[in-house]
């Protein structure tokens, strides 16, 4: 699956290209408000191959992201873990302070739904991407 063909069955806002974040990933990625009151939740699509670099979703209380995969496919991995090859339906649940990273597989779109879970001192600290070696093992 192109970019283009998830566009156009996306169910949420597509939202716009992810040029505030772009330095935190490699490739190109789409970012699309789906709610801003509440609990803040977020479209993304991944171009093929394009994956966020590793980051941490720091927080003193509560605080952690869920993904909800809605199509494409993709991976998440937690440092020192083994990826997690993700498809439609999974629900992936970071907890707050575990460094990691998630995105397309390389030859097909990736789109989840991203919810930030509230918390008390609540940052995202970014690292370095993903090696491009370790990445292209990936099947
Ligand atoms: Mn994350």
């Amino acid at each position: 699956m192109n970019i283009e063909e998830l566009k156009a069955q996306s169910l949420f806002n597509f939202g716009e290209e992810n040029v505030n974040f772009a330095e935190h990933f490699d490739g190109t990625s789409y970012l699309g408000p789906i709610s801003v009151d509440q609990v803040p939740t977020f479209n993304v699509s991944f171009e093929p191959g394009c994956r966020n670099h590793w980051h941490i979703h720091h927080a003193a209380e509560g605080g952690g992201q869920m993904l909800l995969v809605t199509a494409g496919r993709g991976w998440y991995q937690e440092w020192g873990g083994e990826a997690r090859e993700l498809h439609p339906g999974d629900v992936v649940n970071i907890p707050p302070n575990v460094k990691h990273w998630h995105g397309a597989a390389a030859d097909t779109a990736f789109q989840h739904i991203a919810i930030e879970v509230p918390g008390t001192g609540t940052q995202t600290e970014w690292c370095e991407p993903v090696d491009p070696a370790e990445y292209d093992k990936l099947a």
